[in-house]
């Protein structure tokens, strides 16, 4: 069995399918319209219509933009599931959830997952919360892509950038963000005025990364806690978002931890790290099998260990993630996973999407148009107070060719 990772997940897939049906007829195309239908319209591609899902039968390939979730529904997208040195096919760690009423929160913005997001094309204008697992590269190196390709692209209220604290002041979330704005002090300048005033602005909440369990966001029936994960140095932390009977967690880097064993039980969906195994990591990084076992059982959380930390959580859904999964890379770690654990698994891939109610869990991947536009901006972007845009200065000014005029300046 554990030598077929192919017909596991086919098995997954009928499970998860044959819950679907068990539970259609108890909805009987049971009102599924809400708030974020009028969201939707907003970017819906000319000539669709975003249509709700009734019965529990999604279509084969999510079509961004094309569904109305649920009222009381969950849409986990992954957008990021690889590694910091990257592929195509996986960029570094992000997930995007989306809840039945209208709230969207994304977990870290590792290097390249907003391409991701983009594809996706959300209404930026509600996508102003960022919790970041942690500091490293692959969790939040697109944070301030993110910052400034949202402030372009439809967000006119600030950013709220939640992570931990670290040992000390400057390991922690405020001060990568202040020193992030201070790398980035020309690019922002430059945007400043022309863009919304408002839409510069980072909030930062810093929480201590040693709470266990405690509440770091609380607003419209949504609760998100937080608590320590064991990885490299102190300033990892895991996350649980509740709203409306359901869960997810989002698990940050860590060798397996008592915290997460404890709080992550009742996730409907919990998603944690299920690193290569030490021979494969060797392999795939050509690395020396000690620095590869020390990385991956010391440093991250290897299949096996990830199988018995789900086998303990038991989750409606386990997700594994934090890997390329090439066909030897997939099979080593089903090989892993499955030597511990035999419940509902998904090893996650970018763009893979989950949608969550009570009843069912829906496992399958986005189908995304790779040259697709930015989302078009609301009125309220439009009409969002913007200070005067900035000129180069006057010696520069001064260097402008003669021999090109512009064209004159159109009325709007
Ligand atoms: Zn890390
Ligand atoms: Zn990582």
């Amino acid at each position: 069995m554990k030598n077929k990772p192919l017909q596991e997940m086919s098995l997954l897939m009928r499970r998860l399918t044959n819950i679907s049906l068990l539970f259609a007829l108890t909805l009987m195309g049971s009102a599924l319209q809400t708030a974020s239908a009028a969201d939707a319209k907003d970017n819906l591609p000319l000539g669709r219509t975003a249509v709700a899902i009734v019965d529990g039968q999604y279509p084969a390939s999510y079509f961004p933009n094309t569904e109305i979730l649920g009222a009381d529904e969950m849409r986990i997208t992954a957008l990021g599931t690889g590694m910091p040195n990257q592929t195509k096919a996986a960029v570094s760690i992000s997930y995007l959830v989306e809840l039945g009423n209208g709230d969207k929160f994304l977990f870290d913005l590792g290097s390249g997952s907003l391409g991701n997001l983009f594809s996706l094309r959300p209404d930026f204008s509600k996508l102003d919360k960022v919790f970041a697992s942690h500091l490293h590269v692959d969790h939040v190196g697109d944070f301030m892509a993110m910052h400034i390709g949202s402030w372009l692209s439809g967000r006119f209220t600030p950013i709220h950038f939640y992570g931990p604290s670290g040992s000390t002041p400057e390991l922690g979330s405020k001060s990568f963000i202040e020193n992030m704005q201070k790398g980035y002090a020309w690019d922002l300048a430059t945007r400043s005025g022309a863009l919304p005033d408002l839409g510069a602005e980072i909030i930062v909440h810093e929480f201590d990364y040693k709470q266990e369990n405690k509440v770091v966001y609380q607003e419209n029936g949504v609760t998100v806690r937080s608590w320590p994960a064991i990885h490299s140095l102190d300033g990892s932390v895991s996350y649980g978002l509740e709203w409306n009977g359901l869960k997810y967690v989002f698990g940050g880097d860590t060798y397996p931890n008592k915290w997460y064993i404890e709080y992550a039980k009742g996730a409907d969906v919990a998603s944690h790290e299920a690193f290569l195994p030490p021979e494969a990591l060797a392999r795939y990084f050509g690395w020396s099998l000690k620095q590869a076992t020390y990385v991956s059982t010391r440093i991250h959380t290897e299949p096996q260990a990830f199988g018995k930390v789900m086998s303990v959580v038991k989750p409606r859904l386990a997700v594994g993630y934090h890997s390329v999964l090439s066909p030897e890379n997939n099979a080593a770690i089903m090989d892993g996973v499955r030597k511990t654990y035999d419940g509902p698994l998904a090893l996650a891939r970018d763009l893979m999407v989950i949608n969550v109610t009570k009843k069912t869990i829906n496992v399958r991947m986005a189908n995304v148009d790779e040259y697709a536009l930015p989302p078009n901006v609301t009125d309220g972007y439009k009409k969002a107070p913007r200070s005067d845009a900035k000129q180069p200065g006057d010696f520069i000014s001064s260097g402008k060719w003669k021999g090109y005029t512009p064209p004159p300046m159109p009325k709007k």
